[in-house]
C-alpha cells in the first residue's frame, strides 16, 4: 500500500505567503534597478542616481538628461534644492568644491552664466577664494577673454585704471606679469620644451643647461665655440643649406651661452656702456634666451649690418619655415621688453613659428593664447 506524504495545510499556507513576498522584493528589486539604469545610462553616478530617487526628482532629471553639474549636485552634500533648477544651467567644471561655491555665487546674486564664467576663469582654489568676495558687476570686461585668470582680477582693474588700456591688452600684460616691474618676483621657468617662454619676467635657474646641447660646426658660426641645443642647432643647419641655395650666406654669431657667461656679459656692457644699455639689450643672467640653447644671434657673412643685408631680408620670408622666429621686431618692443634685435632669432617649431608668421603676434601673445596652463 502507498503511503502518500501529505503536508499539513497550515504548512502549505505558510509556504505561499514566503513565495508571494519573495515575489514582490524581486519585482521591486527589478524597479529598482531600471530606474537606477534609466539614469546610470544619462550619466548619472550610482550614488547620484540613489540620490535622484529617494528625493522623488527622477522626473525632473529625465527632462534633463545628461548633465555633469546636476550630477555633481546630487553627489554633494551641499546640494540644495531649492538650488536644483540653477544647478542644471551652470557649465560644469571639474573642482572639488564645486557645488559649495556655486551655491555661495547664487547667493551673492550672480546669474548662471556670470557663474559659468567664473568656474571657467580659476582653479577650484580661485574659485573658492572669489566667492569670499562682494559681488562684482561687469566681470565680462575681462572675462569674456579665455585667458582671463580670475585670480587676476585685482591686478586688471589696477592697471586698466592706472594706464586706461583696453580689456585684451590689461589681460595680456598682467598675465604675462608686465605690470610687475622687469626682474621682480620672477616666475622660474620649469617646463624645459622648445616652446618654454624666458624673458624679464620668467627666470631659468642659475644650474639649467640644455639635455641636449652640442657644439656647432665652424662651417655655420662666427667660431668654434658656439653651441646649441641639438634640434634648434639641426634645424639652423637646414636653414642655412636653404639660404645657401637662394645665394645667401648666414652665420651664427652667438648661441648658447651658460648662467655664468650671461653674468660676464652684463659686465662687459656695464662697464662699456652704461647700466641703461644692459637695461635695454642685455638681460640679467637668468633672463636670457641664450641659456635655453633655443636662441641665434645671427649675421650675415656679406654685411656687416645684418638688418641691412639681402639674408635679413631672406630669413623675414623664410625663418618660420624651419622653426625660427624674429624674436625682438620693433613692433614688440613694448610688450617683449627688449628694443629691436634684427639678429636674434629663437627656435620654437615649425608649428609656432608658421602661426606667429601668418598671424603677426609676438611670442609672448602666442604663449597667453595657447601655452600657459596655470589658469
Ligand atoms: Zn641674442
Amino acid at each position: 500500500m502507498q503511503k502518500k506524504i501529505r503536508l499539513k495545510k497550515s504548512v502549505v499556507k505558510k509556504l505561499k505567503i514566503l513565495g508571494s513576498i519573495l515575489i514582490v522584493i524581486l519585482v521591486i528589486f527589478f524597479f529598482y534597478s531600471s530606474q537606477i539604469h534609466s539614469l546610470t545610462k544619462l550619466g548619472y553616478s550610482v550614488d547620484a542616481s540613489r540620490k535622484i530617487l529617494f528625493q522623488f526628482k527622477k522626473e525632473y532629471v529625465l527632462s534633463v538628461g545628461e548633465n555633469k553639474t546636476l550630477n555633481a549636485a546630487f553627489e554633494s552634500d551641499d546640494y540644495k534644492e531649492k538650488y536644483l533648477d540653477q544647478y542644471s544651467k551652470i557649465d560644469y567644471q571639474n573642482h572639488e568644491h564645486l557645488i559649495k561655491n556655486i551655491n555661495t555665487l547664487i547667493e551673492k546674486g550672480y546669474s548662471n552664466d556670470t557663474i559659468s564664467m567664473i568656474l571657467a576663469h580659476g582653479s577650484d582654489e580661485d574659485v573658492t577664494e572669489f566667492a569670499k568676495r562682494d559681488k562684482i558687476n561687469y566681470l565680462e570686461e575681462f572675462y569674456s577673454l579665455p585667458y582671463a585668470k580670475l585670480s587676476n582680477y585685482d591686478r586688471y582693474v589696477a592697471y586698466s585704471n592706472e594706464t586706461g588700456e583696453d580689456d585684451e591688452t590689461t589681460v595680456l600684460v598682467v598675465n604675462l606679469d608686465m605690470d610687475k616691474e622687469n626682474y621682480e618676483d620672477p616666475v622660474i621657468v620649469s617646463d624645459y620644451s622648445t616652446d618654454m617662454l624666458v624673458n624679464k619676467h620668467r627666470s631659468l635657474t642659475k644650474d639649467y643647461v640644455p639635455s641636449d646641447l652640442v657644439s656647432i660646426d665652424e662651417e655655420y658660426a662666427a667660431d668654434d665655440t658656439q653651441a646649441g641645443s641639438r634640434i634648434a642647432v639641426n634645424a639652423f643647419i637646414q636653414m642655412y643649406k636653404a639660404a645657401k641655395n637662394d645665394g645667401y650666406d648666414l652665420v651664427i654669431n652667438s648661441s648658447y651661452r651658460s648662467y655664468e657667461e650671461q653674468e660676464e656679459t652684463c659686465n662687459t656692457y656695464r662697464g662699456l656702456y652704461g647700466e641703461n644699455y644692459v637695461k635695454n639689450y642685455v638681460a640679467l643672467p637668468g633672463f636670457s634666451e641664450h641659456q635655453t640653447g633655443l636662441a641665434f644671434d645671427i649675421g650675415s657673412r656679406n654685411s656687416n649690418i645684418f638688418a641691412e643685408s639681402l639674408e635679413y631680408e631672406w630669413m623675414q620670408e623664410n625663418a618660420y619655415k624651419y622653426g625660427f622666429i624674429q624674436r625682438f621686431p620693433a613692433k614688440y618692443e613694448a610688450i617683449t621688453g627688449f628694443r629691436a634685435e634684427p639678429w636674434h632669432y629663437r627656435y620654437v617649431g615649425k608649428k609656432i613659428a608658421k602661426y606667429i608668421y601668418e598671424n603677426d603676434i609676438s611670442f609672448e601673445e602666442y604663449y597667453v593664447l595657447f601655452l600657459d596652463s596655470e589658469s
